[in-house]
C-alpha cells in the first residue's frame, strides 16, 4: 500500500488541522541573511530558533513543511542505554531533558498540544539471561540518568505495573521500566512549530520549491525551477535530500556521505490509555498516542524499490504487536505509513559548517532518534550561524563524516 493511496495516511493530517496552520509565500525573496532548505523536525527547529534570534530567515521545503519524514506516526524519544556512558549519550540525555520545557515553551506560544507525555518505556525480559543485563543497568541508571537535579530510573520488576501492556508471558524473567523515555505526536510537533512560525516576524517560508545546487562560493541557491537566492548562511536540513546537495560542494568522495533508509510503521485505533508507557521488544516499539490510537513501528531497510509504500513486512510486524498485546487483537490499522530515515555515514547525526565554504552548515542525520534531539542540534547550526564553536560530539561535526566519506 502506498502513503499516497491511504485515505488516513498522508492525508491524515488535516485531522488534526496542518493544512490550517502551513504558510506558503509564493514569492521567493531575492536573498536573505539565513536560508534553510528543508522543514522537517531539524529545519522547523532550525527555523523557530533563527525567528527568537531575529535572524531574517527563509525556510524553503520541495513539499510542505513537516510532511517529510517527520510527518510519520510514532514520536518515540527512547533514550540510549545508560551503560558505557560517553559524549554522545551525555548530548541525548540533555537533549531529551531539555526538550520537556522546549514543548511547553512552543505550546504556550501558539495554544496547541504536541502530544508530548514522559511515560516511560517497557521493555519485557523474555530470557533469564537478559534479567542480569537488566540489573546491570540499573546501576548504570542510577549514575548516569540522576543530573541537574532530576533522576530517571531503570527499574526491573517481576511483572508489568500495567497488565496485558504486555502479555505476562513475553515477561519469563522480568521487565525493565525506563522512567525517562517519552513520547510526542510527530505531526502535531510539526504543525507546531509551523504555526510559531506563522506568528512571527522574520520567517518566510516558501513551499513546493526544490533545492538542485548550492554554489557555496557565490552564497547562492538555485532551485529547480531556474530561481536562485542569495544567502548569507545556508543551513542545510533536507533529511536524506541534504546529503547529494553537501556532496556537490566537495570534489568527488569515495562514498555518499549518508543514504537514506526506508522504515515502516502503522497505526492502530485501539481506544489505549494514553498515560500507557511505551512498550519495546527486538526491533518493535508501540506508543499509545493522546487520542488512544497506538502507532507501531518499524522497519529498517537499506534496500527498497518502493520508498513509501508499505508491504508484509508491515503486516508481520502489526503481528507481533497483536500478540505482544492481545488486547489489541481486533484494533483495525487506520493508516499505514512508510518514510525514509537520513543516515549519515558515520551514522551520528550530522552538523556544522562545511570545512570549504563555512557559510552552508549542515543538519541531518538524525536516522531514528531525529525528534529527541533536533531542537538542540538546530541550535548547534544557528552557533554556526554565528561561528561559535558547537556544542556537539566531534562525530557529529558534517567535517568528520566527510572525512569519513573521503577514505
Ligand atoms: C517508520 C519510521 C519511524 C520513525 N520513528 C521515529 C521515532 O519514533 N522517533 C524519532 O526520533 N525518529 C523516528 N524516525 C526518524 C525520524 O522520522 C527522522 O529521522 C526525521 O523525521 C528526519 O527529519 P529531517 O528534518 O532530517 O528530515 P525530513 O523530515 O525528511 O525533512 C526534510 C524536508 O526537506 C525537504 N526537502 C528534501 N529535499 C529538498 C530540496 N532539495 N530542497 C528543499 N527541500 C527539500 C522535504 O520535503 C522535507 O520536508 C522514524 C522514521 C521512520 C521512517
Amino acid at each position: 500500500m502506498n502513503n499516497a493511496d491511504n485515505p488516513a495516511g498522508a492525508g491524515g493530517q488535516s485531522e488534526v488541522g496542518a493544512a490550517a496552520v502551513l504558510r506558503a509565500d509564493v514569492t521567493l525573496p531575492a536573498s536573505a541573511d539565513l536560508v534553510i532548505l528543508g522543514g522537517g523536525i531539524m529545519g522547523l527547529w532550525a527555523a523557530v530558533k533563527a525567528e527568537r534570534l531575529g535572524i531574517r530567515t527563509v525556510l524553503v521545503d520541495s513539499g510542505k513543511l513537516g510532511r517529510g519524514t517527520s510527518g510519520g506516526l510514532l514520536g518515540a524519544l527512547m533514550p540510549h542505554m545508560p551503560d558505557k556512558w560517553n559524549d554522545k549519550k551525555q548530548f541525548q540525555f540533555d537533549a531529551l531533558l531539555s526538550l520537556e520545557d522546549e514543548v511547553s515553551q512552543i505550546e504556550a506560544q501558539t495554544g496547541l498540544s504536541c502530544g508530548y507525555r514522559r511515560t516511560g518505556r517497557l521493555i519485557p525480559l523474555p530470557k533469564p539471561h537478559l534479567r542480569a543485563i537488566a540489573l546491570r543497568h540499573f546501576e548504570d541508571a542510577a549514575t548516569h540518568w540522576d543530573q541537574g537535579g532530576r533522576r530517571f530510573h531503570w527499574h526491573v520488576a517481576d511483572q508489568t505495573p500495567h497488565p496485558g501492556w504486555p502479555d505476562a508471558s513475553f515477561c519469563e524473567a522480568g521487565i525493565v521500566h525506563d522512567t525517562f523515555a517519552a513520547k510526542v505526536s510527530p505531526r502535531k510537533l510539526t504543525e507546531t512549530l509551523a504555526a510559531s512560525l506563522n506568528a512571527g516576524r522574520h520567517v518566510t517560508v516558501v513551499e513546493g520549491l526544490a533545492a538542485s545546487r548550492i554554489d557555496g562560493a557565490a552564497g547562492r541557491v538555485q532551485f529547480a525551477d531556474g530561481t536562485s537566492i542569495a544567502f548569507g548562511t545556508c543551513i542545510v536540513s533536507a533529511g536524506h535530500g541534504a546529503f547529494p546537495l553537501i556532496e556537490a560542494l566537495s570534489d568527488p568522495l569515495r562514498q555518499p556521505i549518508g543514504q537514506p533508509v526506508k522504515g515502516q510503521a502503522a497505526l492502530l485505533r485501539a481506544g489505549a490509555d494514553p498515560d500507557l508507557p511505551l512498550l519495546y521488544l527486538n526491533g518493535l516499539y508501540l506508543v499509545p498516542h493522546d487520542n488512544g490510537d497506538v502507532a507501531l513501528g518499524s522497519t529498517s531497510e537499506e534496500t527498497f524499490d518502493e520508498p513509501f509504500s508499505t508491504d508484509q513486512q508491515l503486516e508481520d510486524l502489526v503481528e507481533r504487536a497483536r500478540a505482544l498485546v492481545p488486547s489489541l487483537a481486533n484494533a483495525p490499522v487506520v493508516e499505514r505509513w512508510a518514510g525514509l530515515r537520513p543516515k549519515a555515514i558515520d551514522r551520528d547525526p550530522m552538523v556544522g559548517p562545511h570545512p570549504d565554504h563555512a557559510n552552508v552548515i549542515a543538519l541531518t542525520g538524525g536516522f531514528k532518534v531525529s525528534f529527541g534531539v533536533a531542537h538542540l542540534l538546530a541550535e548547534a547550526a544557528l552557533d554556526a550561524v554565528s561561528g561559535r564553536i558547537l556544542p556537539v560530539p566531534a562525530s557529529f561535526l558534517l567535517e568528520n563524516h566527510l572525512s569519513v566519506a573521503s577514505r
